[in-house]
């Protein structure tokens, strides 16, 4: 082996790496110092929720409901800003590019922070380039159809599917939408393909199907609600177990005659990875808090959101379960063709 300097070269290496590692400590341990000196003072300015669907849809109400609670318990005003497109996946690229430092959240679901990963080629990835703060309730899907669609049950509805194969129209939040998750699994269970319209968000969809543009909304539980409860649209059946204690009158698709049908979509709250550990427990602390809070429990139930338990709110229960659902839902969604186009 070569010497240099009359030093040989494995010793030199043995030096440079001792140095090195003796760098990287102290400079870890300036990041940590900084990192808990941001967690001290923080929030010392606006929060910024990035919603990555339209306002007024199912994850934006979840957003603001939440952001009033942190502004109340950490003392500074939360923003929400609509970033919407690409079934969600522009507004959470946007949060995984944003400075670690707890000013940018984004609020998502399984579809945005686990589907996406199979349907786009995202250039993010959506374990290494975003921390979990804090599980959000889930909330069951309602298949509404507009107020004058000839079917009066899911039954009618699956028979005219198949008679009209790919002619009903289905609005949509995008490809890997919860809607459009949704929609392709009634689809499936049909026999019957369905002609997807994506929207930025179930918002807008839902402004169409309440004057008849589409024919129907495999659509969050949240969302729908409130105009089944007006009379402008009809709700067929729900995708959960049990029917909603907040709209007892529909039926369960199992009821329906369509047990297949069993879908709920969970939400939950990210930041940019490397934002320092004391910023995350604080926001999820202040999270736990709003959804312990009866009157949040209220509100979110007459919008049929519920849960999660008690024991699956940290950010930890959350990094693991998203885990789980990416390698149970990524060669499921790839087997059955669900894509970007
Ligand atoms: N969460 C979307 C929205 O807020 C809808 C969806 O994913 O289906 O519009």
């Amino acid at each position: 082996m070569k010497a240099i300097f009359g030093m040989r070269a494995n010793v030199l290496a043995s030096i440079i790496s001792s140095v090195s590692a003796l760098a990287t400590g102290i400079l870890t341990a300036s990041v940590l110092a900084q990192g808990t000196a941001a967690a001290q003072t923080y929030p010392a300015r606006p929060i910024t929720i990035i919603v990555p669907f339209a306002a007024g849809g199912p994850t934006d109400v979840l957003a603001r409901v939440l952001g009033d609670h942190i502004r109340a318990d950490l003392g500074q005003p939360v923003l929400i800003e609509n970033v919407t497109g690409a079934g969600g996946s522009i507004g959470v690229g946007r949060v995984a590019a944003a400075a670690p430092d707890g000013y940018t959240i984004s609020a998502g679901h399984f579809g945005t922070h686990v589907a996406n990963g199979a349907i786009y080629p995202l250039k993010y990835d959506l374990e290494r380039d975003l921390d979990p703060v804090a599980r959000l309730p889930s909330n069951p899907m309602l298949v509404v159809t507009r107020r004058d669609f000839p079917a009066a049950n899911l039954g009618e509805l699956v028979a005219w599917l198949k008679v009209n194969p790919g002619k009903a129209t289905a609005g949509t939040a995008g490809a890997g939408s919860g809607a459009h998750i949704g929609g392709a699994f009634l689809a499936n269970l049909a026999g019957a393909p369905l002609q997807f319209v994506p929207y930025r968000g179930t918002a807008p969809a839902m402004q169409d199907l309440v004057s008849g543009q589409i024919d129907l909304i495999v659509d969050q539980a949240a969302n729908a609600l409130p105009q089944v409860r007006q009379g402008s649209i009809k709700a067929l059946a729900v995708t959960a177990a049990a029917r909603l204690a907040a709209a007892p009158q529909i039926p369960t698709a199992v009821e329906a005659g369509l047990p297949g049908l069993q879908m709920e979509l969970w939400n939950g709250l990210w930041v940019p990875h490397g934002t320092p550990s004391g910023i995350v427990v604080k926001l999820n602390g202040a999270v736990v808090k709003a959804l312990a809070d009866p009157a949040v429990r209220d509100r979110l139930a007459t919008l049929g959101l519920e849960g999660p338990p008690a024991d699956q709110r940290s950010p930890q229960a959350l990094r693991a379960f998203q885990k789980s659902e990416i390698e149970k839902w990524w060669p499921i969604i790839k087997a059955a063709h669900i894509t970007a186009e």
